[in-house]
């Protein structure tokens, strides 16, 4: 299909017709639901603040009747698909409420020059999960710029903002039960400053809200046993050998990890789990499980009674037990688990979900077991490594070009069809270590973000480098309209956002 019909359309959709004419608005454009209700009205607020970045003088009437946007309920097996119809006339959206923000998000995309090119779309996406991570601990973003990134995520149709909560070096959740997570840990000493913050209950249920406008979901990640520095300085307690312990104002893997034989240790973790799982409605919680360095456990007494306690015959046995006793709390609360790949080492608990990081081998080997698993590996996923050899650019030492990203395929060759079916999706993942300021993350995250979202929608066969090229030349525009920063992926002398 010609890249002038579909614009900058990213990512491109299952199918695609071009029809003839073009609807061209008038300054009040009227938008009308099968059945007009509350929760079927904010698809229309969603498209109407969206259209009005590109055409400000626009105004939307919502009502229930004739009109130029029409919304139409209708049920599919894929909550998400849609369809599209442009005429001259009248626009047509035809889908679940899910299916219409996924429309929407089309829509302003094929937005050129005050109006739309007539066209039929049919669509659905490949992945149930179409993920893009956050680290808010090594850098604190506020509210309103994680809004940014969950806007952006949603203009690409992709569906879940999965929110790393907790890290050595800063505890970002407010927790009713723990105040000295919100004194203490929330916050380092930065060259003799005092640097960090935390979300409170109201600020996250604010970005809840506005993710779920968007149809987007919310994973929080409450990270365990490792990288627990932050919540060990307020708590010293919960460690082996006891502190005094600091906010961590370096990147590294720390030795001080909770301590797997104190049960203080689990009615702290429990609690906490507890007040996540309130606040959060959705069914997966992130418990991390990631980089848990053992030398303590080695020489804890605690620990090892523990092991011999339960009968496990190495410290990678008791990270297994410790993250399979989590797992369990989480079922009883009716909520998923996932976890870091490391969690396959000495065991994994039955029903956990594998976030594939380290290569592709921890999903591989997670889906042949029969757990479901989510692909985000170091070769294509990682937004912080840099995406050009050029001197300026900042971000880990790894280069991942925008081209790398788009030829990834998050179903591995060596999987069988029953296995491939364990691969929920894909998901982008940006540490902050090197992103102090938020233009610099958005130029790190953009326009990779857009290649990413084609792979987790569209189907392998339709995906075409040059073709998404073209399109993401366009979309560069669309971009900026928006007000992101991004990577020129074609122009040289670029200005680093630093
Ligand atoms: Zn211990």
């Amino acid at each position: 299909m010609s890249t002038e019909v579909i614009h900058s359309l990213i990512p491109l959709p299952q199918s695609f017709r071009k029809d003839e004419g073009r609807f061209n608005c008038k300054p009040t454009l009227t938008i009308a639901f099968e059945t007009c209700s509350d929760a079927v009205s904010h698809a229309g607020k969603l498209l109407e603040e969206w259209l009005k970045v590109r055409q400000p003088e626009l105004t939307c009437e919502v009502l229930n009747g004739s009109s130029d946007i029409r919304f139409l309920e209708e049920n599919s097996d894929n909550e998400e698909a849609y369809t599209l119809t442009i005429t001259p006339d009248q626009i047509t959206i035809r889908g679940s409420q899910t299916g219409w923000v996924r429309a929407a998000a089309a829509l302003v995309m094929l937005y050129d020059q005050g109006g739309w090119n007539a066209c039929h779309i049919e669509d659905a996406p490949r992945f149930s999960w179409r993920g893009m991570h956050l680290d808010v601990c090594r850098h604190f973003y506020p509210v309103r710029l994680v809004k940014r990134l969950i806007d952006v995520m949603a203009l690409h149709r992709m569906n879940t903002f999965h929110w790393h909560l907790t890290d050595d070096q800063g505890w970002r959740i407010d927790i009713k039960a723990f105040p000295p997570l919100s004194n203490i840990s929330a916050w380092r000493d930065k060259d003799g400053e005092t640097y960090g913050g935390y979300y409170t209950a109201e600020d996250i249920r604010e970005v809840l809200a506005y993710a779920q406008e968007r149809k987007i979901q919310v994973v929080p990640e409450i990270e365990m046993p490792g990288h627990a520095l932050a919540t060990l300085s307020a708590f010293p307690e919960l460690s082996c050998a006891g502190g005094p312990f600091q906010v961590s104002n370096t990147c590294g893997i720390f030795d001080d990890v909770y301590c797997a034989g104190k049960e203080a240790t689990f009615d702290f973790l429990e609690k906490v789990l507890e007040e996540v799982c309130e606040l959060f409605p959705g069914p997966y919680i992130h418990v991390g499980g990631d980089e848990c360095p053992k030398t303590r456990w080695k020489t804890c007494p605690d620990c090892q009674s523990r092991m011999k306690q339960e009968g496990l015959k190495d410290e990678n046995e008791l990270q297994s037990w410790f993250v399979s006793r989590m797992g369990r709390f989480l079922d009883s609360k009716g909520k998923h688990m996932i976890g870091w790949d490391e969690i396959l080492e000495g065991g994994l608990p039955p029903t956990a979900i594998v976030m594939s990081w380290r290569g592709v081998a921890g999903g591989v080997e997670a889906a042949r077991m029969g757990h479901d698993v989510i692909m985000s590996p170091t070769t294509h996923c990682y937004f912080d490594y840099r995406q050009s050899t050029e001197p300026e650019e900042p971000g880990n030492l790894g280069i991942i070009p925008i081209n790398t990203v788009y030829d990834y395929d998050p179903v591995p060759e060596e999987l069988d069809a029953k296995a491939a079916s364990r691969v929920l999706g894909v998901q982008a993942n940006i540490w902050t270590e090197r992103m102090p300021s938020w233009k610099l993350l958005e130029y790190m995250v953009l326009p990779r973000l857009c290649a990413l979202s084609e792979v987790a929608w569209t189907s392998p066969k339709q995906k075409n480098w040059k073709h998404f090229e073209d399109r993401l030349n366009r979309h560069l525009g669309f971009l900026k309209a928006y007000g992101y920063t991004y990577r020129h992926p074609l122009r040289e002398n670029r200005e680093f956002p630093l």
